[in-house]
């Protein structure tokens, strides 16, 4: 039986199944392309055919514009198989974000699981993570891949935000997310916490709610705050992209509450020099023990990891037998929550 490593190379475009030939999320324009989820990073413009669940399709078009998601989109479900050359695909849900997938590939009975960005705690906006058992080599990010990122409960950090607002009815509280993911995980955790005013967004966070609506995703009472008068966003909870909170654009609001939701909110440093008032641990990806209770579970004896603190995570598997290879894939990691968060890419999301 072939080993993965035979088969599926690490190549400057991203990961490549030669027998296949067909690239997983390519990092530049390729005929053939597998595409996990939308974000930008990993769902580029202009392949040739793009295989993909249907939301990630719906995602990809709503954010490139129909020309640019591919010239032939192939829309796979969880569950079904497709055989391309002799390679058999199929997509388990990952969890991070609507239509995220991990892509399952098998050939000539040697198989490898490639999970892009995930997540195991519950999202009301996405499909649960399903673990693929078996496989020879599982292919693992590592965004928050060091033993001091353990992401508190999301319903903690909402209770936090609800505290805020019932402590300040008079202030406006604007907070930062990402415009794919984030922003409608935060509505519908706060419509589960009972928050049923409306929701004020800027308009770059607009499209993609609109997207998720009409994929079946419910996210109750949305309205552009660029319309709303002054007086309305008192007491009201505005989102942004995290690059536009602490800036002009939210201080014409009243005595605004800067706020951030991602995983590097865990960092007081970083809230600190972004003028975060009230940080907000919401990640969507997986913390360090979700991320080795994932590598357990999975069962593979070789763990690839594509990007983020690789070092920490090899050496921890190493010290339970099994094999860790740091891929350093380039290009990953550049939207939601990558290290680009601290930088100035974050204001494309
Ligand atoms: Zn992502």
């Amino acid at each position: 039986m072939p080993h993965p490593e035979t088969w599926l190379r690490v190549t400057p475009a991203g990961l490549w199944c030669e027998p296949g030939d067909f690239f997983v999320d390519p990092t530049r324009p390729v005929a053939r392309a597998v595409i996990t989820h939308g974000h930008s990073d990993h769902a580029r413009p202009d392949h040739g055919a793009v295989l993909a669940t249907p939301e990630t399709l719906a995602i990809m078009r709503a954010r490139l514009g129909d020309g640019r998601a591919g010239r032939r989109q192939q829309p796979l479900r969880p569950g079904e198989v497709v055989v391309q050359n002799g390679v058999r695909i199929w997509l388990r849900p990952a969890g991070h974000v609507l239509g995220s997938a991990q892509v399952c590939l098998e050939w000539r009975g040697s198989r490898a699981v490639v999970s892009g960005d995930y997540k195991r705690t519950p999202d009301p906006t996405c499909a649960p993570f399903e673990v693929e058992r078996g496989c020879d080599v599982f292919v693992t990010e590592a965004t928050f891949g060091l033993p001091v990122f353990r992401h508190p409960r999301p319903e903690e950090e909402i209770a936090k935000l609800l505290a805020s607002v019932a402590l300040f009815p008079e202030r406006t509280h604007v907070v930062g997310c990402y415009a794919l993911g984030k922003c409608q995980r935060l509505i519908a955790l706060l419509r589960r916490a009972g928050w049923e005013a409306p929701i004020w967004l800027h308009g770059a966070l607009l499209p993609l709610c609109r997207t998720y609506e009409a994929l079946g995703v419910r996210l109750g009472d949305l309205r552009p705050a660029t319309a709303a008068r002054k007086e309305a966003l008192r007491g009201a909870i505005v989102l942004a992209p995290p690059s536009v909170v602490a800036e002009r654009w939210a201080r014409r609001l009243t005595d605004p509450v800067a706020c951030l939701a991602s995983g590097w909110m865990r960092v007081r440093q970083r809230a600190k020099a972004r003028g975060v008032e009230l940080p907000l641990v919401l990640s969507d990806h997986a913390d360090w023990d979700e991320l080795n209770a994932t590598i357990d579970e999975t069962g593979a004896p070789e763990v690839w990891v594509t990007h983020g603190r690789d070092d920490a995570l090899v050496h921890a598997m190493g010290r339970r037998g099994i094999r860790g290879r740091a891929l350093h894939l380039v290009g990953l990691g550049e939207e939601d929550e990558g290290e680009a968060e601290t930088g100035a890419a974050e204001g494309a999301a």
